[in-house]
């Protein structure tokens, strides 16, 4: 006596539940909001949610459950019969339940539910008698014959199929023949007969195919239905979407037992999808689809093309169906008004399911909608302004790859009018996209991972396609309405996705579609408009994202600029990027590598006629012929940045990355620089060196060779001395590479500023320049007291640190890397994501260091990990002034670093 034994049922019905919002990780995302419908007095039926923990317990102790677990299921069926009035597997008065899966965070469609559970051959008479709807009956009961079949009996018993050869397609096949027999359009031209002959021949396909009988009995089929959710955490679906998704193996999931209601009992009845916002655009209006006389999943798997819920949702495709509010007025404001209420009590946007039957509204489900980034924006804005949520919430509601969605690419107005149009459809996620045609998830993954632009054309998608519709550039669906999975799955990764695009037939076995008398085949190019719904053939042109048009994300980034404190800079080398950078909101450059500006093929003679120069003067006549060219590039860099810090970096690369590589160039310059081919020959193998990146490059080439740096620095500050007399604010900051010793920096530091000092006293005016180092050597980090003495500012070079501190070679670990990411060993890629463990706290060392030698030494980073979201925020924990990163990252990181900030008030708060 005496322990209580361990809840791990919790019951909700009739007003009251065990759980509540909170308990999501127990309960899941599904079981806690249920609980929290009820306890809202919202109409839910009656069930109850077998936690998490379970989950976790069963794969622990060999897939056992825990041993009080069938007595408090008992326990809480009980509780739920004596609600409804009926009992689970009672000949005379039935109850039938729903089993369904639900993981902590919502993934759609990739784990298991089984509807109509406790239809047996006791049962069946009964219900037909007590609903009068014999046709109803045998409708219900082929559908759970096809899905406990196809979850329980084959996938959750692990049984492999082909593509479309599963039990599921068979006996969808075994339907469709009945339908082209009786000449039926519809599912519901089906009749009693029909469909009672129908399960007959499902039962014999069934036993035939898995080799099983169909269990005739109540408390099998329960725990069947329990087992195969569980079962499905570990499927290979689960997986590969957790994978993408991050979601941590052991979170685990619930499952949920509820009793059944129908909308598929006449025409009184329907069902329905719906969200308190548009999940496409972010409008604020109440939008979703419903069929009447229908089953969840016939609105969900596209099988039929649902109805819009309300006058406002209807498009031209579907103008002349009914809404929900045209046929069942009352129940679309009771509806109405729920929905409301939950997005005032949840505070954001709600994905709800529902069921009407026979005129009585059940709330199945209310979560979190998913949605595209554009609309996220628009809608977090919107309920900061209507004072729903505050600012600061609306910017931590934001991930900042939804921020980049509003970065992506569109198709050209102009090529769009001219160009022939295939085919409609609903236009499920936005933007623009061009792709070869493929018809599998596989084909979709292997034909991207060797390099191809690929779009995946599918009837619908199922969750078994998720790593396809990863890889692809866009989907493209044959049915299905805007909730439907590839919808859904889309929206949630703000890609460009068609979904119910009937006019297209898809031959799968040919590999081809037919479309308005036309054929595709497969690696045909075809352009998509997912904002419109539109597919064109061939490749049209996209035009770059154009977020200053945007109201909600401008006033939305204005909001992050005011919250966050770490500055952000862009890496740029050409006026171009610096202008487009400074459009995303820059705050200067910084890093200009130099040596981009080297290749150019006006300049790569004397670049190559200044390394083979074997003399000192030689090399100087050279670098005289750069000399103008890198003025003439800086000029244009200082001018698009006015008023902003640039930071040049002085050469860095190894000198033979810019040599001939062949004997017909090596003969050219050989001819030109008036030296004999043999000589140069021999010079340009003499440079060769075994490991590049840890040689002769950075400071080395400056210590070794300082006219090369002395040549860059008089570039350098020319044109900003002759943009300064000209009232063009110029702020130079010029930095050497690769420094790992402070008398190298102290070397190049004395060069330099005798250059500046002449060049200024030449010119007659002053500019308000500093030199500095990058940091990005271990050695440099560990010495940063005496490298602070010298330097007035760093810049962390992540992307040599972290090859130096881990000893991974930047340009070889995408070999191996991506193995150990996807196998656990490494969580993130360190060349993305900075490894705070290590690197970060080489990075800490330096700045502690060195800020006690120079308390306002300015520090930034510039390796690729400034414009990576998690990054930022540890470079804003670690005290950093600025993060640097491409133009197109810009936004995001402004973005990441406000969230930063939000991130650390909440835990001062704390
Ligand atoms: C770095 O090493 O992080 C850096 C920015 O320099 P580069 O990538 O040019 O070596
Ligand atoms: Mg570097």
């Amino acid at each position: 006596m005496g322990q209580k034994s361990k809840k791990y049922v919790y019951f909700f019905g009739s007003g009251k539940a065990d759980g509540r919002a909170e308990m999501k990780n127990l309960l899941g995302g599904k079981g806690a909001n249920i609980a929290e419908m009820t306890n809202l007095a919202i109409p839910v039926p009656p069930g109850f949610t077998i936690t998490t923990e379970v989950c976790t317990l069963y794969y622990k102790n060999k897939k056992r459950y825990p041993k009080e677990l069938k007595k408090q299921v008992d326990t809480a069926m009980k509780k739920v019969e004596k609600i409804i009035g009926r009992k689970f597997g009672d000949p005379d008065n039935p109850l039938l339940v729903s089993v369904r899966s639900g993981a902590r965070s919502s993934m759609p469609g990739m784990m298991e539910t089984v509807l109509n559970i406790g239809m047996t051959t006791r049962t069946i008479p009964t219900l037909i008698r007590k609903t009068g709807n014999a046709r109803f009956v045998y409708d219900a009961y082929r559908r759970l014959l096809m899905m406990y079949s196809d979850v329980v009996m084959e996938k959750a018993a692990g049984i492999e199929t082909q593509e479309g050869e599963g039990i599921r397609q068979k006996l969808e096949h075994a339907m469709d023949r009945l339908k082209v027999d009786r000449g039926y359009q519809s599912d519901t031209d089906l009749t009693v007969e029909d469909l009672k002959k129908l399960c007959d021949k499902f039962k014999v396909i069934i036993k035939d195919t898995l080799k099983k009988e169909f269990p005739d009995d109540h408390e099998k089929q329960l725990w069947g239905g329990i087992g195969a959710v569980f079962q499905s955490w570990m499927g290979k679906r689960a997986v590969s979407y957790r994978k993408i998704e991050k979601i941590p193996e052991d979170w685990g999931t619930a499952v949920n037992v509820q009793s059944m209601v129908f909308g598929n009992t006449g025409y009184n009845s329907a069902t329905g999808v719906a969200f308190t916002r548009n999940p496409a655009t972010g409008e604020d209006m109440f939008y979703g689809e419903w069929l009447p006389n229908a089953q969840g999943e016939d609105v969900v798997a596209g099988i039929r093309t649902p109805n819009p819920v309300n006058k406002k949702g209807k498009t031209e495709d579907t103008k002349h169906i009914p809404s929900l509010e045209e046929s069942m007025p009352k129940i679309y404001k009771q509806l109405y008004g729920i929905q409301k209420n939950l997005e005032r009590h949840y505070k954001d946007m709600q994905d709800i399911e529902f069921t009407i039957e026979d005129g009585r509204l059940w709330m199945l489900q209310t979560r979190v909608g998913k949605r595209n980034g554009p609309a996220a924006i628009r809608m977090a804005v919107e309920m900061a302004k209507s004072k729903l949520i505050t600012k600061e919430m609306a910017v931590q509601r934001i991930k900042p790859e939804q921020i980049d969605e509003l970065l992506h690419p569109s198709v050209d107005p102009d090529a769009e009018k001219k160009a022939v149009e295939l085919a409609k459809g609903l236009p499920a996620g936005p933007g623009g996209a061009i792709g070869k045609v493929v018809f599998t998830a596989d084909d979709a993954e292997a034909w991207a991972k060797r390099g191809e632009q690929v779009i995946l054309v599918r009837n619908e998608t199922s969750p078994e396609d998720v790593h396809g519709m990863h890889a692809a550039e866009a989907i493209l669906t044959a049915k299905g309405g805007m909730t439907s999975h590839a919808a859904l799955v889309a929206r949630g990764w703000g890609k460009c996705c068609i979904v119910g695009c009937s006019d297209i037939k898809i031959d799968i076995s040919k590999k081809e579609i037919q479309v308005n008398g036309r054929i595709l085949k497969e690696g045909n190019w075809i352009t998509m408009n997912g904002t419109k719904g539109r597919v064109y053939e061939g490749k049209l042109k996209l035009l770059p994202a154009d977020p200053e048009h945007n109201k909600w994300y401008k006033e939305l980034m204005k909001w992050a600029d005011q919250i966050r404190t770490l500055k952000v800079r862009t890496n740029a080398d050409t006026p171009h990027d610096s202008t487009l950078a400074r459009k995303f909101g820059a705050e200067g450059i910084g890093l200009c590598r130099t040596e981009h500006m080297f290749f150019g093929p006006d300049r790569i003679k004397a670049v190559r006629e200044m390394i083979l120069s074997d003399t000192l003067e030689g090399r100087k006549n050279a670098l005289l012929n750069i000399l103008p060219m890198q003025k003439g590039d800086f000029i244009g860099i200082f001018k698009a940045m006015h008023g902003l810090p640039v930071t040049i970096r002085l050469l860095d690369p190894p000198l033979h990355e810019f040599l001939p590589h062949t004997d017909d160039e090596l003969n050219e310059l050989a001819g030109e620089m008036g030296v004999p081919f043999e000589k140069l020959k021999s010079k340009n193998e003499s440079l060769h060196e075994f490991n590049p990146m840890l040689g002769h490059r950075g400071c080395r080439l400056g210590v070794t060779f300082p006219e090369i740096y002395e040549m860059q620095a008089q570039a350098i500050m020319e044109a900003a001395c002759e943009l300064a007399k000209k009232k063009v604010k110029v702020i130079p900051e010029i930095m050497v590479p690769l420094v790992g010793h402070v008398k190298e920096l102290e070397a190049i530091k004395n060069v330099v500023v005798s250059i500046a000092e002449r060049v200024q006293r030449d010119y007659k005016v002053r500019v308000n320049y500093t030199v500095g180092t990058m940091i990005e050597l271990p050695r440099a980090c560990v010495t940063s007291d005496e490298i602070a003495t010298i330097a007035d500012f760093y810049s962390f070079g992540t992307n040599d640190l972290t090859q130096t501190v881990y000893g991974l070679s930047r340009d070889d670990s995408g070999r191996f890397l991506p193995y150990y990411v996807e196998n656990g060993i490494l969580k993130d890629d360190p060349f993305i994501t900075i490894d705070t463990k290590g690197v970060g706290a080489f990075m800490k060392i330096a700045i502690e260091q060195g800020r006690k030698v120079k308390k306002n030494l300015k520090l930034g980073i510039c390796g690729e990990h400034g414009g990576d979201p998690k990054s930022v925020e540890f470079c804003h924990k670690i005290g950093l002034d600025y993060v640097s990163c491409s133009p197109f990252r810009v936004p995001i990181a402004r973005f990441a670093a406000a969230q930063a900030k939000l991130k650390e008030k909440t835990k001062k708060r704390k």
